[in-house]
């Protein structure tokens, strides 16, 4: 049987836990979005009931990925690092039930079933963790791009102190 398949209510229910890795090699769609496949994704599942008698898991997802930033087109490395606490619905109107009655923000939930694939449940929530747009705080090689803003400003500035 796949690792990745449980009963998602027993699971729950049972406030069973699982832990394990996930290289992003193995992971296509985060592959994707990744300037390479190094690196690997660590993640933790807690089951637990919610106070409102709806089973519930806690994922966890940390590690670091290696993305591109869109501002120099070099890679650099980012810290994943995501919490999520899914309510457990037996099908799309269920949902909707648990959704008006907890009114919690902070809360998703998802519909799930006694065997549930927790591989696409751990993929969504590292791919919802990386930005959507991907930059450096500061890129490493900015001179090249600085100084040719500051040769297309010169002319600018120049003509704006004249006028005062
Ligand atoms: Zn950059």
């Amino acid at each position: 049987m796949n690792a990745f398949v449980i009963d998602a209510f027993g699971f729950a229910r049972q406030q069973d836990s699982r832990e394990g890795k996930i290289a992003i090699a193995d992971m296509a769609r985060m592959l994707e979005d990744c300037a390479d496949d190094s690196g690997e994704i660590s993640w933790q599942l807690q089951g637990t009931v919610h106070a409102l008698d709806v089973p519930q898991l806690n994922l966890h997802v940390k590690g670091t990925v290696q993305l591109m930033c869109q501002r120099c087109l070099q890679p650099f490395a980012f810290e994943v690092d995501s919490h999520s606490s899914l309510m457990l619905a037996k099908n799309d109107e269920h949902a909707d039930e648990i959704d008006a009655l907890l009114d919690d923000e902070s809360l998703d939930v998802i519909v799930a079933s006694h065997a549930f694939n927790i591989f696409e449940l751990i993929e969504d929530e590292a791919l919802l963790a990386l930005p959507l747009s991907p930059r450096h705080e500061t890129c490493p090689d900015s001179s090249v791009m600085d100084l040719a803003n500051d040769t297309k400003e010169l002319p600018f500035a120049a003509l704006t102190r004249l006028k005062q």
